[in-house]
């Protein structure tokens, strides 16, 4: 059975082994009651408990389950990435193993692509089950994304989403390392509409962002998408330049005014200096981020390492990395100008 399916659904793993079957229940309820061909797409991101071994089992059982299994912890975008690289749909929806995004509103998202939109990304309408901390730096991290970000990323909008196949070629060809995918599919255009949905708790496990995670995807949004962090320097530089010169003469007015002794102690100087040091800390580390970020896209890695699949029908070759690694991988190296293939030659010659 090889129709090309319609719908390709994406669903990263991470220890996700108490959501595995009921999140396959629930998406063949609905994808079925569509009457056209689809695919799940698992991508699992190096899971320590039994996902793997039952993500397997159901792609033995059931030919539309395609299984990527990665390396090692790779993280949720990369992931994800993993898993549009991989899907064959005319659409592709990415959902969340842990059905806090709702399959049902998959039907929905389906009716206005087949109205003509390219993107239709769920927004969160209310989120339950999850704490006040993670519910307060989410809404304020969307309204400063949204403030200080060149392209329009919707607000309390996950990856919950449906992409047409034009939308996701263009994303399989962005192969940046520091991915914020709700944000990329947003710069790549075309028609895109909200569909509004109640995100729900987990329905098994804890999540999977620890706060340490939260702060790189944070840092990951804004680098990529605006210089902002880099340009509000410019301004602390010259509210601290005027601060300065106004402060000139203001002291020498006083002082003599009032005294010798007076601004005369360490104690100011010393609180000055702290200030401005963890200011300019603050915005070396800021230049740092970027930095590190530049640094990751030169070294060209590959974006993650599979493992193995199953049901994946050798798409793998589709999907290398870049189109430099695809071509050093290809065109072996002329013989005749590297040093390394002659070696071997002089040792048998001894
Ligand atoms: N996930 C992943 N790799 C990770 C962390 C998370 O593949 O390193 C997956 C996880 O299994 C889930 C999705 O990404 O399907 C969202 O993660 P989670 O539910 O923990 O995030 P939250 O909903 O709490 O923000
Ligand atoms: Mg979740």
């Amino acid at each position: 059975m090889s129709e090309r399916p319609r719908y390709s659904i994406v669903a990263p793993v991470y220890n996700e082994e108490g959501n595995i079957q009921i999140l396959y229940d629930r998406i063949r309820e609905v994808m079925d009651s569509t009457g056209e061909p689809w695919e799940l797409v698992m991508v699992n991101d190096g899971s320590r408990d039994r996902s793997q071994e039952l993500m397997e089992k159901l792609a033995a059982r059931d030919y539309r389950i395609k299984v990527v299994n990665f390396a090692r912890n790779f993280g949720h975008q990369t992931a994800v990435t993993a898993g549009i690289d991989y899907a064959s749909g005319n659409a592709v929806i990415l959902i969340d193993a842990d059905l806090q995004d709702p399959p049902e509103i998959i039907l929905e998202m389906i009716e206005r692509w087949k109205a003509g939109y390219d993107v239709v990304y769920a927004v969160r309408q209310e989120r339950k089950g999850e704490s006040w901390f993670k519910l307060f730096t989410a809404k304020l991290f969307y309204r400063v994304i949204y403030r200080i970000t060149e392209v329009d990323i919707p607000m309390d909008t996950g990856d919950f989403r449906l992409m047409d196949e034009k939308v996701v070629g263009v994303l399989r060809q962005m192969r940046e390392h520091n991915r914020f995918i709700r944000g990329m599919t947003s710069w790549v255009g075309f028609k895109q509409t909200p569909v509004y949905y109640v995100r729900e708790e987990r329905h098994w496990g804890v999540t999977k962002y620890p706060f340490k995670k939260m702060v790189r995807f944070g840092l990951d949004a804004v680098t990529g998408f605006s210089y902002f962090p880099l340009q509000i320097m410019i301004y602390v530089a010259a509210i601290l330049g005027v601060l300065a010169l106004l402060a000139i003469p203001i002291i020498a007015i006083l002082r003599l005014a009032m005294g010798e002794g007076f601004f005369g102690g360490q104690a100011t100087t010393i609180v000055l200096l702290l200030l401005l040091s963890s200011f300019q800390l603050f915005f070396l580390f800021i230049m740092g981020q970027y930095v590190a970020r530049v640094y990751d896209e030169v070294r060209n890695r590959p974006l993650y390492v599979v493992a193995s699949t199953e049901n994946t029908n050798g798409l793998e070759k589709r999907v290398l990395p870049t189109p430099e690694l695809t071509e050093k991988i290809s065109r072996p190296h002329d013989a005749a100008t590297t040093p390394i293939q002659k070696a071997p030659a002089d040792v048998q010659g001894e």
